[in-house]
Order: C-alpha cells, then structure tokens, then sequence
C-alpha cells in the first residue's frame, strides 16, 4: 500500500518526513533512500538555523525542495508494479520498452545531484528568511509543486 499525493509536508512547526509523507510500493527499492534525503536536507537546514522563529521556514523550504521528488518517486513505485504485471499497455512485455523504462526511472532515483538539492534548500530557506516568510502569518504557499508534482508524473515521459 502506499500513498496518495500529500498536499503538504509541513504545516507552522510541524514536518512529516519518511514513510509518513511519502509511502511507496517497495517496487522502486527507494523508499528508504527517499527517507534519508530527507533527514539530510532537515540536517542541513538545521545547521543554518539562527533562531527559533525560522524554524516554520526551515520547514517551508524542506517541503518545497523535498516534496516534489519524493511525491514522484510514489509515482515511480507505483508504475514499476504495474510494469512488473505488464499491466501498462504501451509497455506490455515488449523488454526493449520495458529496459528503457527501468533504465529512465532509475536514472532519476539513483543519479540525482543530492549536494545541490541539499545547497537548493539552504538557498530556499535564506530567502524564505530575508523576505520574513514561511513564519506566522507569512505568504508562504504551502501547496506550491502539487501541481508541478501531477504534471511530472506521466508513465514514459
Ligand atoms: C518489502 C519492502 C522492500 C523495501 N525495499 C526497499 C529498498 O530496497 N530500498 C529502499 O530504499 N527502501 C525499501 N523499502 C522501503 C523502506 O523500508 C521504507 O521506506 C523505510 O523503512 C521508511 O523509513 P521510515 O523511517 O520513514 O519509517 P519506518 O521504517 O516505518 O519507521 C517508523 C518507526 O516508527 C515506529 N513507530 C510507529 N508508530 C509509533 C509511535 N506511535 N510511537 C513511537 N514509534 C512509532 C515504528 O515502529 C518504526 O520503527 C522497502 C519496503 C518494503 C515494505
């Protein structure tokens, strides 16, 4: 079982990370790993932190950098099953179209460059700071990469 698209990763000073934001099928092997970009971008986030009151910042930024990659890894598991059925009919079991398949999906879950989503977020959280949002009241869109995450997220493309 595993999750539909979460709206949101973090509300004020309140974050969900792992399984709890963003459970996969095991098909992609990568829920774990998507758990551990996770913490890795909190932890460098933290070492940034200069005060409490940006700490709904800090959270902002997480959710903006981390969710649009984790919601689609959902999406990755999801069709690597239905593959494994041959249940995707432009794929069927042809193995040349199934081999890119894989060969695409595994690209984006093994290949990414996690020291610059890690500096994406720090950069994010600066501004997010320097302009006072993503605190109390601030102008942060909490659903912002929703969309961006739907549109992503087509088998093939
Ligand atoms: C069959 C299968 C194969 C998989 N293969 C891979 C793989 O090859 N590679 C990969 O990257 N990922 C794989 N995964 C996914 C991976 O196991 C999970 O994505 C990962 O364990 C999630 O980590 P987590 O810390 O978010 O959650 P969890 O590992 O579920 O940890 C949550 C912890 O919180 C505890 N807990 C729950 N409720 C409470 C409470 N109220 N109070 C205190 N503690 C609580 C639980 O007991 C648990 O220890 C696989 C998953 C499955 C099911």
């Amino acid at each position: 079982m595993d999750h539909d698209h979460a709206p949101y990763y973090s509300r004020r000073r309140v974050t969900m990370m792992g399984d709890a934001a963003h459970a996969a099928m095991p098909f992609a092997g990568n829920g774990a790993a998507q758990a551990i970009e996770d913490a890795t971008v909190i932890n460098e986030l933290f070492k940034n932190l200069e005060s409490a009151s940006q700490i709904e910042a800090l959270f902002q930024a997480y959710d903006q950098i981390r969710r649009p990659r984790s919601q689609r890894v959902v999406e990755i598991a999801r069709d690597f099953g239905r593959l494994y059925g041959f249940a995707i009919p432009e794929y069927g079991d042809d193995p040349d179209k199934m081999r890119s398949f894989f060969g695409k999906n595994a690209a984006f879950t093994n290949n990414a460059d996690l020291s610059k989503q890690n500096q994406d977020a720090v950069e994010l959280f600066k501004e997010l700071v320097a302009n006072d949002q993503g605190v109390a009241g601030g102008k942060v869109d909490a659903n912002a990469g929703v969309q961006q995450v739907a549109g992503d997220v087509k088998v093939g493309a």
